[in-house]
């Protein structure tokens, strides 16, 4: 029970590489690890302090960078994951970049331009609200590119993340598997709410009527591109708390993995007393 504290989820949630996988093998209300809400909320808090001090280590280091991807369809959540996971984290060590629809100077280049001008320096964490994983989603769904320049994508996309890991850049990938019921409550609520309310948009309605086809793209861009270099996870979302602690929780054990080190200061303390 309270093995919570200590256990790794990394390996219930993985999507694992070169295998098949269908997202409705996964269930989006599994509860992992958190069975009750109050401690997944008390776990979440704790490990965005660590997570915060993890950074500051990276910081110091100053060699490698983390890259965290979110997807996932609208209302999943990838906006109310950041505020709680990186809750902790200072300012000066996060970026975050929100990919919406291209624009017209976006357009002109290839779809991986605006994606690498958004990567994280060394020693701060990159957050990528939706990412290049678009170009093969909605650019997929809604027939945006043609058939053949998207399927190139997908090998391009795993040559591209390689070339970031063998650079320092550290990739965690995170889909928010949320139910289609679930989906259809939260736009609900984001009607009702008068505070919600600006965050409707009358296309999120159009995408939710092609769910189906945005859970095919899904399946497809999960099993080619999680990759040992990059491997993509899928977090059960229906449960916004548990959605929360799951990912602050492989957040912070893939820091601890890298174990950021400060450098040597090269002098010794006794040079510089300080009166
Ligand atoms: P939101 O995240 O709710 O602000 O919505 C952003 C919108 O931009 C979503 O409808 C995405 O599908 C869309 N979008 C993001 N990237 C791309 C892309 N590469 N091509 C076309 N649409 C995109
Ligand atoms: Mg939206």
């Amino acid at each position: 029970m309270t093995d919570s504290k200590t256990e790794d989820v990394r390996e219930a949630l993985i999507v694992p590489p070169g295998q098949p996988f269908q997202l409705a093998s996964r269930n989006p209300d599994a509860k992992p690890l958190f069975r009750d809400k109050d401690g997944a909320e008390e776990s979440c808090k704790e490990d965005a302090k660590a997570i915060d001090r993890l950074q500051d280590e990276l910081y110091a280091e100053g060699r490698r960078a983390l890259l965290v991807v979110l997807q996932g369809i609208d209302t999943a959540g990838k906006s109310g994951t950041i505020k709680s996971v990186f809750a902790e984290t200072g300012p000066m060590g996060v970026s975050v970049t929100a990919f919406g629809k291209p624009s017209e100077a976006e357009l002109a280049r290839d779809y991986l331009w605006r994606i690498n001008a958004a990567l994280p320096a060394k020693g701060t964490i990159g957050i990528f609200d939706r990412s290049h994983y678009e170009d093969v989603l909605v650019v997929r769904v809604r027939e945006l590119a043609p058939r053949e320049d998207i399927e190139r994508r997908y090998a391009q996309i795993n040559e591209f993340e390689r070339r970031l890991v063998e650079n320092g850049v550290v990739i965690l990938k995170f889909m928010l598997h949320i139910s289609f019921e679930e989906q259809g409550k939260r736009l609900r609520a984001r009607l009702e709410d008068p505070c919600k309310r600006w965050k409707f948009n009358p296309a999120d309605l159009d995408d939710r009527a092609r769910w189906d086809q945005y859970q095919a793209a899904y399946d497809i861009a999960l099993e080619r591109c999680s990759t040992p270099h990059a491997p993509w996870y899928v977090v059960p979302s229906d449960s916004k708390t548990r959605r929360n602690a799951l990912i602050a929780r492989i957040v912070r054990r893939t820091l601890e993995d890298m174990a950021p080190e400060p450098p040597d200061p090269g002098f010794k303390l006794e040079d510089y007393p300080i009166r």
